[in-house]
């Protein structure tokens, strides 16, 4: 039987172990904060925001919101990073990405106080994930990491692929598994779209973790009988809906389910963890700063 992973639930258990540390932080006088600011018109990004903030008032993080014109030029997203910056009501901050071309994003994440950096993607914050010592893991595969754990599938000493190589998921999901630590320790490959022969790299692996953004790509006969398949994509395609479309993953869910021990479905697998560990990195932030010991 094939355990198809529910991230709502491990979400659920999650986010019940940080209502505790939150008693923790309001006893110590601290009310963790979240800030996201969003600098586009793009229904997705406004979507994800809009959730960010209901998963910290569900919570009991308080959330500040901060919207600027696409237009408005690129001075005024660093002027708010920088008030944000220097706001002790404030220990997460979060720029929804994309931003306008005219900004330069790069810049924006540099711009970012560390300490504040719940997204992880501060080149600090990269520097001390690879290097074994990471302060925040990035949202998404530190999700996966906990899925992972939650269903008992130990990496150590396992082949995992990773399908992708972003800066946002597939680069630091790499990082995250080779580390000698739990969690890690696994011996990992990470393919692109320059790879030859994917189903070759991916029919060896114990662990698959596709994140390409490219329709059901990865299907049964790239899978090896008893492997775990991670899927964190999140694609929409033309369907007979009501909406028009229906959300599928970068796995064909029904053909590699057939050869799977474990595997994420989408929607409902990856997808609530990665907010899940937002929530996460504002508490062990408001933590840090307030020199709070938390057990995270
Ligand atoms: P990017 O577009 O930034 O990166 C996609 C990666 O996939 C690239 O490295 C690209 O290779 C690789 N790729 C594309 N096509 C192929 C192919 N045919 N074969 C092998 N590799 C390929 O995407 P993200 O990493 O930001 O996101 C990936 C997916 O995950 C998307 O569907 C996104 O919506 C979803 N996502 C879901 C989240 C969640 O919470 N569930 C959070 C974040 C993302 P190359 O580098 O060579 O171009």
């Amino acid at each position: 039987m094939t355990h198809v992973l529910d991230g709502n639930a491990v979400g659920d258990r999650i986010r019940d172990g940080l209502r505790g540390c939150i008693d923790t932080l309001e006893g110590a006088g601290v009310t963790p904060g979240l800030a996201t600011v969003l600098m586009s018109e793009d229904p997705a990004s406004e979507t994800y925001v809009s959730m960010k903030q209901r998963a910290c008032d569900d919570l009991g993080i308080e959330s500040f919101h901060h919207e600027l014109d696409t237009d408005a030029p690129a001075e005024e997203l660093f002027d708010t990073v920088e008030s944000l910056n220097d706001d002790d009501a404030v220990n997460g901050i979060l720029v929804q990405m994309p931003v306008p071309d005219h900004v330069d994003d790069r810049a924006v994440l540099r711009s970012i106080d560390p300490v504040k950096d719940v997204d992880g993607f501060h080149p600090e914050n990269v520097g001390r994930l690879v290097a074994g010592d990471a302060r925040f893991k990035p949202c998404t595969p530190h999700g996966v990491q906990k899925l992972l754990e939650a269903a008992d599938v130990d990496t150590e000493g396992k082949d995992a692929v990773v399908v992708g190589r972003s800066d946002i998921v597939g680069k630091p999901m790499a990082n995250l598994l080779i580390q000698k630590a739990p969690g890690g320790n696994a011996t990992t490959t990470v393919c692109h779209s320059r790879t030859s022969d994917l189903g070759a790299k991916t029919r060896q692996a114990d662990i698959v973790i596709a994140a390409t953004g490219y329709p059901e790509l990865v299907d049964g006969s790239m899978i090896a009988e008893g492997a775990t398949v991670i899927d964190v994509g999140v694609n929409r395609v033309d369907a007979d809906t009501e909406k028009g479309y229906e959300l599928v993953g970068d796995v064909e869910f029904e053909s590699a389910k057939e050869k799977a021990a474990v595997i994420t479905p989408v929607p409902g697998g990856v997808g609530p963890m990665t907010i899940t560990m937002l929530l996460y990195n504002t508490v062990k932030a408001a933590g840090l700063q307030h020199d709070v010991s938390l057990s995270l």
